[in-house]
């Protein structure tokens, strides 16, 4: 028996997360330059040129520790938002606030809820701690709130939701979020991932923030990687009740927020004008890419995100058919997909020719669909 032998089942069983390709990577595989990478929902504009020049400001200062309380970002966001700062939690991406809830708030045996076709970190991290998982259809694409209400038993302590959701784009509205709410008891956290929310501009979009209190347990989760083009410095945050939010730092590790990424994020958040050329750079892609794609006679999933999932056919082949032609995209066979891709909206460019090389690679297949 050596320590190898020692690792539980539910270790050996994970499937590590396949990350979006790099650029260089692809590159580098096909010897060609010029790519695109619409694989990963970044901002296709690049960071937000404050948070650049902040961090050029700051290089000086790397030989220091970061602030392990965040204390500058943390009042700048909390006056954004107009909560109290005690109710904000930072984390290496919003991906460490998962990983902090779960570990705080489940144990060995314990079980969660999720969609089936939900973002699939949920799934990792609670599986690595021993968590059971129960894995809820989507309904039309959409959360089935009433089915993953169903599914909570005495031993469900996380209830994990995106919206907007990732990788359908879809959001679940006011009405079916507030009957949701009724049903979920004080033993329950429903955490919100909320990693999109800023480009939904659905009237009837229910922000989680605003149902905190009322004798429920809600983790709100946000990030600075998708809207302020910060995803290379990983830095996301959680907002909860103070009483959550304490639990929390307790497990989480002292300088878990590197300095760059701090001195970036908060100036990014005062950067109106590059936030206002993101949405409209998506408005205006979204608005191209659906209608080129009906054009092609291939069926998309509407979004209010800044991706689209569309059926392509046999989505790992389109996917590495458009590799060799330098666009990477995500092929969606691990979310059980297999007939999909995933684009992110890119600038005016980059939709282009993502558009121009699916169109000589789907021909067949959209004939074929309209026979
Ligand atoms: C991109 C994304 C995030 C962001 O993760 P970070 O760790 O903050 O970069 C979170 N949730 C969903 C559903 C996402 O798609």
């Amino acid at each position: 028996m050596s320590i190898i032998d020692a690792v539980p089942g539910y270790i050996r069983s994970l499937v590590p997360y396949a990350p979006g390709k790099p650029i260089e990577e692809v590159e580098r595989e096909y010897g060609i330059a010029g790519s695109v990478k619409l694989a990963s929902n970044e901002n296709p504009l690049g960071p937000s040129p404050k948070a650049v020049r902040a961090l050029q400001d700051r290089l000086h200062a790397l030989h220091l520790y970061p602030d392990g309380d965040c204390f500058y970002l943390k009042r700048g966001l909390a006056r954004k938002l107009a909560v109290s700062p005690e109710r904000l939690i930072f984390g290496n991406g919003s991906n460490e606030i998962i990983e902090l809830a779960v570990r705080t708030f489940m144990r060995a045996g314990d079980e969660a809820v999720m969609a089936h076709q939900a973002f699939i970190i949920y799934r990792l991290v609670v599986q690595a701690i021993g968590g059971r998982c129960a894995v809820i259809p989507l309904k039309a694409f959409t959360h089935d709130l009433e089915a993953m209400a169903d599914a909570i038993t005495p031993r469900t302590r996380i209830v994990f939701l995106a919206n907007p959701n990732n990788p359908t784009g879809t959001i679940y509205r006011r009405k079916p979020w507030e009957r949701f709410l009724d049903r979920i008891s004080p033993e329950v956290l429903v955490i919100v991932d909320e990693a999109y929310f800023e480009y939904v501009s659905d009237p009837d979009y229910p922000e989680s923030l605003v149902y905190h209190g009322k004798e429920k347990f809600i983790l709100t989760l946000r990030t600075f990687s998708k809207l302020y083009g910060l995803a290379g410095l990983r830095v996301g945050y959680g907002i909860g009740s103070q009483e959550i939010v304490d639990l929390m730092h307790r497990v989480r590790q002292p300088f878990n927020v590197n300095a760059a990424a701090q001195w970036a994020a908060l100036a990014a958040l005062e950067d109106r004008e590059h936030v206002r050329r993101t949405l409209e750079v998506n408005r205006d892609g979204m608005e191209y890419l659906t209608r080129e794609i009906s054009r092609l006679g291939l069926e998309h999933i509407p979004s209010l995100a800044n991706f689209i999932l569309l059926r392509v056919g046999d989505g790992q082949a389109v996917f590495q058919q458009l590799l060799r032609c330098g666009v990477i995209v995500r092929p969606m066979g691990g979310y059980d997909f297999p007939e999909h891709i995933r684009v992110t909206v890119g600038t005016m460019e980059e939709n282009r020719k993502f558009i121009k090389e699916l169109q000589a690679i789907t021909k067949p297949f959209s004939r074929s669909v309209e026979a």
